[in-house]
């Protein structure tokens, strides 16, 4: 079965509520075709005003991280609850949030769990850093990224293949590279959650993706997709990527 591209935006800490409110009217708007899931991850004080822009449209909202547990004494977090109140999906294990603020494989594996609990359709970024890759060692730094995946993993799982030295820095990887990775990871997961599931599981490439460049990584067959960061947080660029992820 053909898998569904997607094109999701990560906005980061990026707008605020009445710019948010605007950008997700005018996209809801447009109503992109329906040949692809869109996702939208705005700050989480802006969740509400995008669930609300997008309630009568195919497009969907998702949390930009969560805390794994319920409820809770956690000063400042948001709960897999909490965020699913208006969220649909969540992406878990984004670079900064591994390079920031120390989350690692414990934290992530339970995360996923609870983002299964809630019915939130989790995008689970890996990727290696500049230094990783010149040492040799991307295949070693995915394959323990993904070693939290397993047999009860969410049966929607979507991976985001997101080199590190590619986000935020206007050189992305090159669509072979992304190709050989995404096919990697594919056969990585088919160890890790079994043949059938690896093929209609999701990889998504992200880093520096722009409407010049998204029809490359499209045309790659293990590429379903793209995780935008700052080319989403324009409105006219964000449609151009999504209308060639749902052509492609
Ligand atoms: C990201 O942060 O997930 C990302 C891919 O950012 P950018 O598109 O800006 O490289």
């Amino acid at each position: 079965m053909p898998r569904r591209p997607i094109s999701a935006a990560n906005w980061k800490m990026h707008k605020r509520s009445a710019e948010a409110a605007q950008f997700c009217k005018a996209l809801a708007q447009l109503d992109p075709d329906g040949e692809a899931d869109i996702v939208i991850a705005p700050g989480f004080l802006q969740l509400p005003a995008a669930a609300a822009a997008f309630a009568a449209t195919r497009i969907r909202v998702a949390a930009q991280n969560m805390h794994h547990a319920d409820n809770g004494a956690f000063t400042g977090e948001v709960s897999p609850a909490q965020a699913a109140e208006f969220a649909d999906w969540v992406i878990l294990g984004h670079s900064e949030r591994r390079q920031y603020f120390c989350e690692d494989e414990i934290a992530l594996e339970a995360k996923l769990a609870a983002a299964e609990q809630h019915g939130l359709t989790p995008i689970l970024c890996i990727g290696e850093t500049q230094a990783e890759r010149d040492e040799g060692r991307t295949d070693a730094v995915l394959n323990r990224q993904l070693a939290i995946l397993g047999p009860d993993s969410p049966d929607d799982l979507v991976i985001a293949y997101e080199p590190v030295w590619a986000i935020g820095s206007g050189e992305p990887a090159t669509p072979e590279t992304a190709q050989q990775t995404a096919a990697a990871i594919r056969a990585k997961l088919a160890e890790l959650i079994g043949p059938e599931r690896a093929g209609a599981s999701r990889i998504l490439y992200g880093g520096s993706v722009k409407p010049a460049n998204i029809a490359d990584f499209m045309a790659c067959p293990d590429v379903d997709g793209a995780l935008i960061g700052g080319a989403s947080l324009d409105l006219d660029d964000f449609s151009a990527i999504t209308r060639a992820i749902a052509a492609a």
